[in-house]
Parts: C-alpha cells; sequence; structure tokens
C-alpha cells in the first residue's frame, strides 16, 4: 500500500479531533484573552420554532485583527519588512509600506474613526478603489472592534443603497473616484449621493479619499461629509492613535454580501476568532506563504471574498507581503501586466481567478509575453499560480502548468482551489506546504495536480456528495456538494442579522444534516474534488443530468474555441438540449453568429466524445463580447438561457433579469442581437419544438 500523503493524515486528524487540531493552531495566534476551548456546540432555535445544529469556534477568547496583523510583526521586530506594495498601473503610480509605517496609517485612522462617532460593534461601510488607503481602512475599521463591509466600488446606486439599508453603517468610507481600466476615472461622489438619497437609512458620515486624478468637489459638510487626508493629518498633528481593541471570537470582523447570481445579496458574516485561526493556517498550508521574503500578489478585489481573504488578511497574518494591484489583466496597458508584476516585485505566490487568464489567452494566444520575461530568468520566484472563483477547464490549467515547469521555481504548480464567500478560505485545495500544520516550511511534495479537480478537502471542511433526498452518492458519482457540521472556523456560522434566511438558504434543502454548497461536482476516488456548476446549472436531457460545467468543457477543448458558456434550451422530446455560445480564439474573430459547418460538427464530436451522444448540442452562436459576466468573473448563464428562451418564442426583444452585479450590460445587447441573427439565419422554426414546450 502506497504511504499516505501528509496532506490526508492532516485533514483526517482535523475531522476526527477538531479541538484538537484547531487549539494547536489557535496557539499561533496572539491572543487577548486565551479561548477556553476550541469549539462548543449547540442547537438553536429560531422565531419559527425550528432547531437546529449551530457551532461556535473558540469561545471564551478575545482576540484583534489587526493586532494579530500588524502589531505582533512589529513588536517581533520585523517592522522593517514591506506589508504592502501598490502597483497600480491605471494611474502610474507605485508604493511601499513597511509594517511600521502600516502600524502608523492605521492607528491614525482608528482614532479619526473614534473621533467621528465610530465605535465596537458598528458597522462602517467602505466603497473604494484598489488604494492602500482601502486596506488603512479595514484594518483600522477592525482595529477599533467595529465590522466593516466591503462594497466593490464601482457597484450601481441601487445595489448600495440595498446594502446601506441591510447593514446600517455608522460611516461610509470611500474615495473621490475609482479607475477601470483604461477607462476615465469614474466619479464617486454621484453614486454615493445617489445611493444615500435612495436608502432609507442615511450613514451619518462620508469620509473621502481625494484623488488627484477627479476630485470630489464640494465635500459638503453639512451631509456629514468629511476630507479622509484632512482629518488624518489634523489626528497626527495632536498625535492621536488608537491601541487595539479585541472582541470576542464570535463577534462579527465583517460583512461581505455574497454575488448576485441568484436572488437578493446575502450578508455573509466573519468571525474574529474563526477568521483569524483558519486563515492563519491557509496561508501556510495551502498557499505556502510563510513571512517574510513571500510576496503574495492576488489579482483580484477587496470586494471580493477572495480579496479580503488573500489580498488583506491571510499574507498579513503571515508577516508576508501582499501586492496591491490596481489594474486588469489586459489593457493596463496589455496582456503582460501580470508578468511585469511577478518579475518587478519577485512575486512568489500568485492567485487569480481563470477568467483573467482567459482574457489574457485572447490577448496573447501564443503567451509571448510569459515566454519572453520567463525566458530571460525573470519567473522564477513563482512557486505557484492558485485559480479560484469559478471553474478552470483543464486546458487552461495544463497550459499554465507548462509554463510554469517550464519557466518558474522549482516545483512549481496551478493550484485550483473551490470555495465560496460563505466558507472564507479554501474548502479545498493541494497542499503547498503541509508541513505548516507543526509549523514547519519544509516538508513533503504537494500532491499531484489533476486538471479539472479542484483538490482535496481542507482542513476541517467534511465535504460530502449527495443525491436530491440527501443520501451519500458512490465515488465517482455526480450530485450535489455539501458539507456536515461543524464548517471550518473561517466559515460562516449565520447571515447577518437573518437567522431565518441562514436555515432556508443553506440547511432546509438537507432538513438540517447537511450544508448546501450550492455548488454541483463529485468526489474522485482518491478524494479529488470537482465542481461541475451550481446545481442550478444542471440540465436535464432526457432524464439524464448533465453539468453545463462538463459540457462546456468539451466544447473548449476544441482549439478554435476559446470560451464558452453552455445553456439548457428547452426541447419537446428531450426536456432540453444544451446550446452553446461560443467565443473563437482566432484574432479576428469571425462576424457571423451562426458558426460554419465545419466547426460546428467538430464541436458536436467532442461533446459526443467526452460526454455521450445524447448530450449532443442542440445548437451553437458564436460571437465576441457575448458572454455575459458578473465582475467577479462568473457566466450569468441565466441571463443567456432567458434571451434564448424568448428568442424560441418569437420574442427577442422582452427584457431580461440582469443583476446589478454585472460586469458590462452591453455584453447582454451584443447576446440578443446574436440570438436574433442566428434565428433569423436559421429559421425561426428551427427550435418549433421549443416553442410547444416552454409555453406549458
Ligand atoms: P463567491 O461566494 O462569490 O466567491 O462564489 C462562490 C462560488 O464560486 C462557488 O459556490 C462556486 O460555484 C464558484 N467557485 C469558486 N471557486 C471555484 C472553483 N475553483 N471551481 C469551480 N467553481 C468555483
Amino acid at each position: 500500500m502506497p504511504q499516505r500523503h501528509m496532506q490526508d493524515e492532516v485533514y483526517e486528524q482535523s475531522i476526527n479531533d477538531a479541538p484538537g487540531f484547531w487549539s494547536a493552531q489557535a496557539d499561533r495566534l496572539h491572543w487577548h484573552r486565551k479561548p477556553d476551548r476550541a469549539i462548543q456546540r449547540s442547537t438553536k432555535t429560531l422565531k419559527s420554532g425550528v432547531t437546529h445544529d449551530h457551532w461556535s469556534w473558540f469561545p471564551g477568547g478575545e482576540i484583534s485583527t489587526t493586532y494579530n496583523c500588524v502589531d505582533r510583526h512589529v513588536r517581533n521586530g520585523n517592522g522593517g519588512n514591506t506589508a504592502i506594495i501598490w502597483d497600480s498601473p491605471v494611474t502610474g503610480s507605485k508604493e511601499t509600506y513597511t509594517y511600521s509605517q502600516l502600524l502608523h496609517e492605521v492607528e491614525t485612522l482608528a482614532a479619526v474613526l473614534r473621533e467621528e462617532g465610530v465605535s465596537k460593534g458598528h458597522v462602517v461601510l467602505i466603497y473604494m478603489p484598489m488604494i492602500p488607503a482601502a486596506l488603512f481602512a479595514m484594518l483600522a475599521i477592525a482595529r477599533i472592534g467595529a465590522i466593516h463591509a466591503v462594497v466593490f466600488g464601482g457597484f450601481s446606486p441601487a445595489s448600495l443603497a440595498q446594502r446601506m439599508e441591510a447593514s446600517r453603517p455608522k460611516a461610509v468610507m470611500t474615495a473621490s473616484c475609482g479607475i477601470e481600466g483604461n477607462k476615465d476615472p469614474l466619479g464617486y461622489k454621484q453614486l454615493i449621493e445617489e445611493a444615500i438619497h435612495a436608502s432609507s437609512f442615511k450613514p451619518p458620515k462620508t469620509v473621502i479619499w481625494q484623488r488627484d486624478q477627479l476630485r470630489w468637489d464640494p465635500v459638503v459638510k453639512e451631509d456629514g461629509q468629511r476630507n479622509w487626508q484632512r482629518l488624518v493629518k489634523s489626528a497626527r498633528n495632536r498625535g492621536l492613535k488608537a491601541e487595539a481593541v479585541p472582541v470576542k471570537s464570535a463577534d462579527g470582523l465583517y460583512i461581505i454580501y455574497t454575488s448576485g447570481t441568484t436572488g437578493l445579496p446575502k450578508g455573509v458574516v466573519r468571525e474574529a476568532g474563526g477568521h483569524a485561526v483558519g486563515l492563519n493556517l491557509s496561508i501556510r498550508y495551502l498557499f505556502g506563504v510563510h513571512g517574510p521574503g513571500d510576496v503574495m500578489f492576488t489579482a483580484s478585489d477587496i470586494g471580493w471574498v477572495v480579496g479580503h481573504s488573500y489580498i488583506v488578511y491571510a499574507p498579513l497574518f503571515a508577516g508576508a507581503t501582499t501586492v496591491l494591484f490596481e489594474g486588469k489583466p489586459i489593457g493596463t496597458p496589455d496582456a503582460s501586466t501580470f508578468w511585469r508584476i511577478v518579475e518587478e516585485h519577485k512575486v512568489t505566490t500568485m492567485f487569480t481567478a481563470p477568467t483573467a487568464l482567459r482574457a489574457i489567452r485572447r490577448d496573447d494566444g501564443d503567451n509571448d509575453f510569459f515566454v519572453e520575461r520567463g525566458g530571460r530568468g525573470r519567473l522564477k520566484t513563482l512557486r505557484a499560480l492558485f485559480l479560484a472563483g469559478e471553474r478552470s477547464e483543464p486546458s487552461i490549467v495544463q497550459m499554465y502548468q507548462k509554463l510554469l515547469t517550464d519557466y518558474c521555481a522549482r516545483d512549481a504548480a496551478v493550484i485550483d482551489n473551490w470555495w465560496s464567500s460563505e466558507s472564507g478560505s479554501p474548502i479545498s485545495g493541494l497542499a503547498l506546504s503541509a508541513a505548516a500544520v507543526r509549523g514547519q516550511v519544509q516538508g513533503p511534495r504537494p500532491l499531484p495536480i489533476k486538471p479539472g479537480s479542484a483538490g482535496k478537502a481542507m482542513p476541517g471542511f467534511d465535504v460530502r456528495v449527495v443525491d436530491d433526498d440527501g443520501r451519500e452518492v458512490n465515488r465517482g458519482s455526480m450530485g450535489n456538494i455539501v458539507m456536515a457540521i461543524p464548517l471550518a472556523p473561517t466559515a460562516f456560522t449565520t447571515l447577518w442579522e437573518d437567522e431565518e434566511r441562514f436555515y432556508r438558504g443553506y440547511l432546509k434543502r438537507f432538513n438540517g444534516k447537511w450544508i448546501d454548497t450550492g455548488d454541483a461536482g463529485m468526489v474522485d476516488k482518491d478524494g479529488y474534488i470537482s465542481i461541475m456548476s451550481r446545481s442550478d446549472d444542471i440540465i436535464n436531457v432526457a432524464a439524464h443530468r448533465f453539468s453545463t460545467g462538463a459540457i462546456e468543457q468539451a466544447v473548449t477543448s476544441h482549439p478554435d474555441i476559446a470560451e464558452a458558456a453552455v445553456v439548457g434550451i428547452p426541447d419537446a422530446l428531450k426536456g432540453h438540449l444544451p446550446f452553446a455560445f461560443v467565443t473563437l480564439s482566432s484574432h479576428h474573430h469571425q462576424h457571423p453568429a451562426v458558426p460554419d459547418d465545419r466547426l460546428f460538427k467538430e464541436v458536436q464530436i467532442l461533446v459526443r466524445a467526452q460526454i455521450g451522444a445524447i448530450a449532443a448540442l442542440g445548437g451553437m452562436i458564436q460571437g465576441k463580447g457575448m458572454i455575459p459576466k458578473t465582475r467577479s468573473g462568473k457566466t450569468l448563464r441565466r441571463v443567456l438561457r432567458e434571451l434564448l428562451e424568448n428568442a424560441a418564442r418569437g420574442d427577442f426583444e422582452r427584457g431580461v433579469q440582469v443583476p446589478s452585479t454585472i460586469e458590462d450590460a452591453d455584453v447582454v445587447n451584443v447576446a440578443r442581437e446574436k440570438i436574433e441573427e442566428y434565428f433569423k439565419a436559421r429559421g425561426k422554426n428551427i427550435h418549433k419544438s421549443i416553442e410547444s414546450q416552454s409555453k406549458l
């Protein structure tokens, strides 16, 4: 029998002896008061009378996240190490902050907030671009025991108002403008004022970071508006500083609203104690980031959970350097930016979403930019490329794995990891540094990657695959991915002021037995987890369940296809047929919406071979800039499905529900035009059968 890998042993211990495992991890942090124990389990009774299992991490403990992320390193003599490198191609700026400088900024800003009436337990909403001040704000809020709610900068006033009403912030911290890619600066004044106008709850203060690119003018004092830099200057002149205020383990550190591919946003609460312990382990164990000398570049946004955890908190818990990037994978100025950053800042660990790599592949099909830098030996520092946010198709994983093997550090790996706002840190992945669990840096090589799989379960996440009745399915079979209670410490235990919705949204489906992740997929015989799609992205073809993700994978295995979104189109005979929207990988994208016969046939062959004849496509439309996405890179299949269903009924103009989180609303119009062109070219009866079905 082959020897078991350390990741498997660690995992088993975390599940079989959760108290012992997590107590040891808690000891690695500074507590203002040590917890009485690692975990306490109880039963919660809701107003409706429903009862369900509940758990609480590190009861009795008191902790300050900011102290652990900043003060601790300065006190340990590491104040001179670099904490933050800000790299902003959109403004042509770069700045560096050591841990000592960061402490100074944060303790002063925390004092300012206190003077402005914010104290322990209050919520402060952050609506900021990717600038250092945004990180100072998060850490300053946490420093005084308040709770931040970061809303992605650039969200519409309506979605901002929704989050204001839900979180009732004492203050809003914002900037005069955001800069999206190579577009003109986007003024925040109007957006914030409109949101406050629309919200029934009016935040008393708005603290504004003035940027030179576009100022907030005028700052209306009577409306509670304040100039951030002026407040800080005045506090500094008076020598004001705020000490770190500890909070109870179960107190909220932040609220994050989940991305809206479905319904109204949910306020996920992150608890201070569990977050600190879990994240401090994950950054070392999974990401192999241990401290000074390690440089993490997470190309995401502080508005998303990936940004909260791996731009801000985790690298700082470790005492490492984090790169804060204000730019885009392409267009700022081109598809070489990521690799320029790796070279220039000697990045050891990178994290991004596959959608960013696809964008780069579209602009730099042969990876010339990567190869050019790599060929000069400039990318040797890079040890790993972590991917999350959506499914990574094997082709993109394989392509980057080859590039990493050829040009980066020895054994460098592409690591797909699966998680959510709810989980706070990866639920699955492959530990780059399994020995970190024992405080060691050197250890065994990571488990081998399997492209298409998001790795194995991370400590504390008891992942299972069940059928619709909640019964576990055999290894290798598709099903609903759920988790047993308790979840690992970084994960939520409730929703912000909405216990009922927590139960309804996550526990009710399986009668309180499992927590529903909303994702579908499988676990193979070796324990590797594959996430194929959201459960609602499953399509039913002649009573066979197919994941749109799996079909997309088959479609994108065609070399001429850069990207695909597959949705179900109703069919009188089979219930549904898969229908593909594709973007070609050629530089000059063919114009017609109807692909040429050769391409369609070749794709069909791939789908038949990889999925089965029964999953053969009902149709395919090609187009550039046609696949709608949320700002966090998730394909909005529902929007395409609705457009398609309307078109099948001859109703091309009918409105569809577009979530406020959409990245570019114009894409929906492109999709609409392409669909209309397709139906007109193919004859309106092409999906006649659909019509009768969809009217049922
Ligand atoms: P969010 O809470 O906005 O971060 O979205 C979480 C969802 O993103 C998950 O429930 C999955 O549907 C999807 N997701 C995240 N990471 C992955 C991954 N590595 N593979 C497949 N899907 C992913």
